[in-house]
């Protein structure tokens, strides 16, 4: 028994880090397993000024490798692996990694969500540098400048009206001549003067040394390519995609509850439909998808965890 852990938490995003540091402090023989380098999209974040208590210094990465060894600190063990297959309905559950495999009662998925991307060229490039797929996190940086919003959907339009309390002006660009998100939000958002409607277009192509600096769009309908320059006297503008997010559930289809968009479906507890096995984080249907509310899910799923941990042992 004693190769078999208490709890095995897949994912070192937020979410998976704060349920290690729980789990671990409360005694649990606690496994992290990440693929890439903890922290998940936070990594790639430059600043989190919106997580209480974090303003100097609180750059992504910096704020993961905390997590990571304060939950190091209480005893838990990281291994970097790729999962590809789990066996999760018995007590003593099995997680397959391309390099081992690990048993466990307890299972805390904690794989989060990765935003979709448009696929143009200079997308890529300038992740970080005008490219953003959180208005929540890098609005602010946008102050008195202009951004377009990609998308048409709930979380496009919202961000948008959101984005307006610090842009100069909002650009909502949608693919199609009318928007998918619901009719009070859509309604907000025409009454805005500070927000503007590019029907019927999609980017082709963003352009810039180092930041954004210009945008190519393409009309739907015509063909037709337009390039849109930053003003001269802003030099920049940003690129704001909100065109949904893939939850990374394709190992987990066949064996857990997850609704029509890829979300595993948990209660507030963090449970699963599977006993024993609990979710948190971006990976899990919710409306804010952010640090504080992943370290919250992660340290709720941790004390869930230990309490039916106690109770099979
Ligand atoms: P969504 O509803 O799937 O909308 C995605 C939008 O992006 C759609 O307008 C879609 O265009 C567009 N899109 C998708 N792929 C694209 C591409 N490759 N290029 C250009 N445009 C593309 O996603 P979401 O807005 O993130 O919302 C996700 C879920 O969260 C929804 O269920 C939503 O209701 C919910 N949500 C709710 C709230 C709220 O209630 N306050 C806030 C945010 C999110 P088409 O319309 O042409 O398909």
């Amino acid at each position: 028994m004693k190769d078999i852990y208490d709890v095995i938490i897949l994912g070192a995003g937020p979410a998976g880090l704060s349920a290690g540091i729980y789990a671990a402090r409360a005694k649990m023989k606690t496994l992290i397993i990440e693929k890439g380098v903890p922290g998940g999209l936070i990594f790639t974040t430059s600043e989190v000024d919106n997580y209480p208590g974090s303003m100097e210094n609180a750059t992504g990465p910096v704020l993961s490798e905390r997590m990571k060894q304060q939950a190091e600190e209480f005893g838990a063990e990281f291994v970097t692996d790729e999962i590809i297959k789990m066996d999760i309905i018995d007590d003593i559950k099995s997680v397959e990694g391309s390099l081992g495999q690990y048993k466990s009662r307890a299972i805390i998925i904690a794989t989060g969500a990765v935003p979709k991307t448009i696929g143009c060229k200079g997308e890529k490039e300038h992740i970080g540098q005008g490219v953003s797929y959180c208005a929540t996190c890098d609005g602010s940086f946008y102050s008195g400048l202009e951004v377009f919003v990609v998308g048409g959907g709930d979380a496009a339009v919202e961000e948008a009206i959101f984005l307006t309390r610090f842009a100069r002006k909002v650009m909502i660009v949608h693919r199609r001549d009318e928007l998918r998100a619901a009719k009070s939000i859509q309604d907000k958002a025409f009454k805005n003067d500070k927000i503007e409607f590019r029907f019927n277009s999609v980017v082709e192509e963003i352009r810039g040394d180092g930041a954004v600096e210009s945008v190519v769009f393409k009309d739907t309908v015509t063909g037709e390519l337009t390039e849109y320059k930053a003003n001269p006297e802003d030099g920049i503008v940003g690129v704001f995609v909100l065109i949904g997010y893939t939850p990374n559930t394709e190992i987990l289809k066949e064996i857990i509850a997850i609704d029509a968009s890829g979300y595993i479906v948990t209660d507030e507890r963090m449970a699963t439909n599977v006993k024993g096995v609990y979710a948190a984080g971006d990976i899990r249907d919710k409306p804010l998808r952010q640090v504080v509310t992943a370290v919250s899910d992660g340290a709720i799923a941790a004390v869930e965890a230990e309490k039916y941990v106690d109770r099979i042992k």
